[in-house]
């Protein structure tokens, strides 16, 4: 890569207009009070919808998925708590927080000490609204500043919740598109936090624009785009896809991606995938360096895609982890957050994971008996006997690497070079007739050094041309990324 996928010191006007167009979509779906069913999951589907093309499914009430069942649909009008003056104390439509997720509806009067086991507030932020749901259990609550909480006085209070619980659906969107291969690449985004800015209006901008972004780019894998409720929403989805699961070939669950925090890649439950060997590269690559974690059966959605039933090669970026920001499910996961900057390194790394997914290959060194002798092919640099540049360098080590077995990612790994360097000096290989793509069939199998497909590659290769059909396809696709026509971070 040019420069490094994630380091923007100073950032091209286009590039800093990609971060606030994520920024102003993040703000857009940060007012919308989404819970796992219901018409703000509805209308968070229909602004994304706008941006790229989306389908939306919806799950009936009741439907068995696996171990769960789909709710019934939950939607809200208006709550408040009344205090002894008729004041409202907590107001719905001041913060949707202000709200227990899922709080069946309410018409009483109570004193304030049988309202206060459903008055839930975080002591040690007293000015911060908690995030608290109730989706399986019938209950009602409020979320409070503490210190509105420890106002309330002595007295009776009306409780009215204008919510409603009944059969409906759960909706989830997907935006599917095709490319010239049936192998799949998923993306995954959760749909059901209400008023929360990095936790998730940050995942939902960044897979939008990186859907619209694939969408604009030549591309090998059809790639998969889901936008569902957390845990139930991903399990209609399996539940529905199961015959398509064979197909998905790498994928990642895409959150939290807009705060201050470094990039932390989750590695798969395989735990040696090759989205886990390309995002632990990523990050470790990113200005500043992110970091990367086993896997966990804690967290979003990789929950559920990684169960031992699916054992998808799935893994999740985000930039903090759930639960390791004080912000965290919190009033104070704010706009004030996320920034466009933030999220605009964010999407760039996804981009920079798509366009090496895409160009990655195997290759067959088609001299493998001793070194050849690049100097007649016009391969080295004019001078002689200085160590070797980046260029020659990255060469050495395709030629050295390239028995069918390990992929340019592989070679940029153990070289500690540049995975751009990699894939340039691979094309100056093939179009001097010295490296073959290994065919599809045996790259999948990973043949160490084999010989057939030593021979396969070589009858394929056309030596002569100055671009194999095949890298034609390849390692091309990685310039065409470099057009940016989209304007969404596509230059580097
Ligand atoms: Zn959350």
């Amino acid at each position: 890569m040019s420069a490094d996928a994630t380091a923007v010191g100073r950032p091209s006007a286009d590039v800093a207009d990609v971060g606030q167009a994520l920024y102003a979509f993040a703000t857009q779906l940060y007012p919308i009070c989404r819970s796992i069913t219901g018409n703000g999951v509805r209308q968070t589907l229909g602004l994304i919808g706008q941006r790229i093309e989306l389908k939306r499914h919806e799950v009936a009430s009741g439907t068995r998925v696996f171990d769960w069942e789909v709710p019934l649909e939950w939607n809200i009008d208006d709550a408040c708590v009344l205090g002894p003056g008729g004041e409202r104390v907590v107001d719905f439509r001041a913060h949707n927080l202000h709200i227990v997720s899922y709080s069946e509806p309410v018409q009483r009067e109570l004193t304030l000490e049988q309202l206060r086991p459903h008055l839930y507030s975080l002591p040690a932020h007293p000015d911060w609204i908690p995030y608290r749901t109730s989706y399986y259990r019938r209950h009602w609550g409020f979320c409070m500043r503490d210190r509105a909480l420890q106002a309330l006085r002595p007295g009776r209070y009306q409780v009215q919740i204008d919510s409603s619980l009944a059969p409906g659906s759960l909706s989830y969107g997907e935006c599917f598109i095709p490319g010239k291969s049936r192998e799949e690449v998923l993306f995954f985004t959760h749909v059901c936090h209400p008023s929360l800015a990095n936790d998730n209006t940050s995942g939902m901008a960044i897979a939008s624009f990186l859907a619209s972004w694939i969408g604009s780019q030549p591309r090998r894998y059809s790639y998969r785009f889901v936008f569902a409720p957390g845990t139930i929403g991903s399990l209609c989805w399996l539940s529905r896809n199961q015959q398509r699961l064979k197909n998905v070939r790498h994928g990642l669950v895409l959150g939290l991606l807009g705060d201050p925090g470094t990039l932390t890649y989750k590695r798969s439950r395989r735990g040696d995938c090759d989205i886990d060997q390309l995002l632990a590269y990523l990050v470790a690559a990113a200005d500043p360096p992110g970091s990367v974690i086993d896997f966990e059966p804690y967290g979003y959605d990789e929950r559920q895609l990684c169960s031992p039933g699916f054992n998808l090669p799935v893994g999740r970026l985000t930039r903090s982890v759930n639960d390791g920001y004080p912000q965290y499910h919190s009033s104070a996961d704010d706009l004030s957050l996320i920034s466009p900057g933030q999220l605009q390194r964010s999407l760039q790394l996804c981009q920079r994971a798509v366009e090496i997914l895409e160009s990655n290959r195997r290759f067959i060194n088609l001299a493998p008996k001793g070194e050849p002798r690049l100097g007649k092919r016009g391969l080295y640099g004019a001078m002689g006997g200085r160590s070797p540049a980046e260029r020659e360098h990255a060469m050495l080590w395709i030629l050295n690497q390239s028995d069918g077995g390990a992929s340019l990612l592989d070679i940029a790994r153990r070289s500690r070079l540049d995975y751009t360097a990699i894939h340039n000096a691979a094309d100056e290989l093939i179009n001097a007739g010295l490296l073959a793509p290994v065919p599809a069939a045996a790259g999948k199998r990973r043949t160490r050094a084999s010989a057939a497909a030593r021979t396969r590659a070589a009858r394929t290769a056309k030596p002569t041309s100055g671009k194999s059909a095949t890298s034609g396809k390849s390692a091309k696709s990685g310039k065409s990324a470099k057009s940016g026509k989209s304007g969404s971070g596509g230059k580097r």
